[in-house]
């Protein structure tokens, strides 16, 4: 790896037991779309939990359906288990029927007796009515947290979060739009992007600055640029496989990754709560936000566009409905464009 970034010297399981010691509760939290600065306000660890997709993690995974995707059925596995211990709660997303199904059964089922929460984002255009919406679930979700953690959260420090991840946003921003500058491999780049899955903001934030400082004036990347587009880059040897093809990651959708990263907006509000509500709305596209699907196709055009990617890889998981639901549309609009498409299961 060219540049100056170093990981943080701690692996996942070390660095949650080091930030408790340090006296900060760890969230565990369900993919995929959720208010990160209001956890970070409330100095909550936020601790995410994709599955993994792949094989059962453990006998437990059997507890849940085997025509349900292997990311909420690990999920549950990974609950269950002694590796969930230094977890003190647990944030469910509305992404789906099946995180919402876990969400009851981990319970039920798991003999999770912590607290959890719901965060319900709103769903099809942003109308008023979503913003209303959205701004009673985020304040609903801050009153329960300030119940679980005995904390008032002022608008000063929602404020401060806010900042904090408007940099990180940036930064991510930056580094995935610039990536034909970035002499580093995809494997090198997403291990970076994916600590923020765990990694405390300002840990993260260290770590996104050290990466920009590596990048190049002109691309430095040589081969074939690609758009992938899918729920999380797992396993991780897919990003080895497209690069022992030829192939790099030149434009990001990945729910996981892209996805997350907000777009940027000229002006916005200064209120904390709204700019809180906006930075939700403001991801791109996503089939789990059931928003319109000819602004989605746009979207990916854009990204092919932009990034000058000559070939397109759908990367599903398995029984996931909303990502799959998506893939005609996608089929349709990129050989409008004569890219070619790969469809890979997972
Ligand atoms: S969005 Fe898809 S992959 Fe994610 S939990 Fe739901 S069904 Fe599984």
């Amino acid at each position: 790896m060219n540049g100056s970034w170093t990981a943080t010297p701690l692996r996942r399981g070390d660095y949650l037991a080091h930030q408790k010691r340090g006296g900060r509760s760890a969230l565990g939290v369900l993919p995929i779309h959720y208010p990160k600065p209001l956890l970070t306000a409330f100095n909550l660890l936020a601790q995410e939990i994709w599955g993994p997709p792949g094989p059962p993690r453990g006998g437990a995974s059997g507890r849940i359906q085997t025509y349900v995707c292997a990311v909420v059925r690990n999920a549950m596995a990974f609950l269950v288990s002694e590796q969930a211990a230094g977890l003190d709660a647990l944030l469910f997303p509305h992404t789906c029927d099946s995180i919402q199904g876990l969400a009851t059964q981990i319970t039920d089922l798991g003999g999770w007796n912590r607290p959890s929460f719901v965060f319900q984002p709103p769903r099809l255009a942003i109308r008023d009515s979503a913003r209303r919406f959205l701004d009673q679930e985020l304040r609903s979700l801050a009153g329960e947290l300030a119940a679980w953690t005995g904390q008032a959260l002022t608008e000063a420090r929602l404020a401060w979060a806010l900042d904090l991840h408007g940099e990180i946003d940036a930064l991510r921003l930056c580094l995935l739009a610039s990536r034909a500058r970035l002499p580093w491999s995809d494997p090198e780049l997403y291990a970076l992007l994916r600590r923020g899955e765990w990694l405390w903001p300002e840990d993260h934030l260290l770590e996104l600055r050290a990466a920009c400082q590596a990048l190049a004036e002109t691309p430095v990347q040589t081969g074939l640029p690609i758009l992938v587009t899918g729920y999380v880059p797992e396993p991780p040897g897919i990003l080895a496989a497209l690069q022992e093809a030829g192939a790099f990651v030149a434009a990001d959708d990945y729910a996981a990754v892209g996805r997350r990263v907000p777009r940027a907006r000229s002006a916005g509000p200064v209120d904390p709560w709204a700019r809180l509500a906006e930075r939700q709305l403001a991801h791109p596209p996503c089939p789990t936000q059931g928003g319109p699907q000819g602004e989605r196709m746009e979207h990916l055009l854009r990204l092919a566009s932009e990034s000058g990617a000559r070939g397109v890889l759908v990367h599903l998981q398995t029984f996931c409905e909303p990502e799959s639901f998506d893939v005609p549309a996608i089929l349709r609009a990129c050989s409008g464009r004569g890219l070619p498409v790969l469809v890979l299961g997972g």
